[in-house]
């Protein structure tokens, strides 16, 4: 008899212990019960090497993918943190490496549902790349063996509408210089003001594509992983009032 039942019928969810979906996780999800690994593991335990390393970007993708849909559809995986950060404590395996922004509304971890160890997340005012990033999310793939880059940009982001304002603030004033060139190219019919909400997310589109491909351009080591198809960089948009994050293709 299985362990556990889910209401939804035959189909086991396909989580491993992280929330991620993959190789390793469809084996043991179409293995017989009886061989299954402690079924309700994604809620105490985390990413193992083996599990991780079974994994393709586009698999973690689909898996990030399956993550937010739980969270819109209020289906998020509970989780034992308390666990979690035991089994963590003494490795990590994380699968992707966000870079988002400081905005307290867009929580990765939480959007994504997934637990600890599960994700590097970096995060700055208006997702932008510095050297400093960079060499974080060179350490999360290069070194960690994160596959996924993901620059995550949202909805109505304050640094966005700053830049488009011309701020001026202490050290504000050279972070939003950086998000400046998103809004020389976005191509927008209407009034470019900060107050309009579809402006502001068309130049926070802009933003994503611009630091993805300067991720690229000053990153040669990301760029030649992303070559080898060892990792993939990706963009995407989260939108605060559904709760949904919209990939960039
Ligand atoms: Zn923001």
């Amino acid at each position: 008899m299985p362990r556990t039942t889910y209401p939804q019928g035959a189909r086991r969810p396909l989580l491993t212990r992280g929330g991620f979906l993959g190789a390793a996780a469809l084996a043991s999800a179409l293995a017989p019960a009886s061989a299954l690994a402690a079924p309700m593991s994604a809620l105490s335990q985390t990413l193992t090497k083996a599990e991780r390393d079974a994994l393709s970007p586009a698999d973690i993708l689909a898996a990030m993918k399956q993550g937010n849909e739980r969270f819109r559809t209020g289906k998020s995986t509970p989780r034992d943190y308390a666990a979690q950060q035991r089994a963590t404590a003494a490795g990590q395996y994380p699968a992707a490496v966000i870079l988002g922004c400081i905005d307290s509304r867009v929580p990765a971890e939480i959007v994504f549902d997934v637990g600890i160890g599960d994700m590097f997340i970096a995060r700055v005012a208006g997702n932008v790349v510095n050297d400093d990033m960079l060499g974080s999310m060179e350490f999360a793939c290069a070194v960690s063996g994160a596959k996924l880059v993901l620059v995550l940009g949202h909805a109505a982001c304050g640094a966005v509408k700053g830049a488009i304002d011309d701020v001026e603030l202490g050290n504000l004033t050279g972070l939003l210089a950086r998000i400046k060139p998103a809004i020389t190219q976005t191509d927008f019919k209407g009034e470019k003001s900060s107050k309009d909400q579809a402006y502001v997310d068309a130049v926070a589109q802009t933003n994503v594509k611009l630091t993805m491909a300067l991720t690229r351009q000053r990153s040669p080591i990301l760029a030649d992983l992303e070559k080898k198809g060892t990792i993939q960089i990706a963009g995407a948009m989260y939108d605060l009032r559904t709760g949904t994050v919209d990939f960039l293709s």
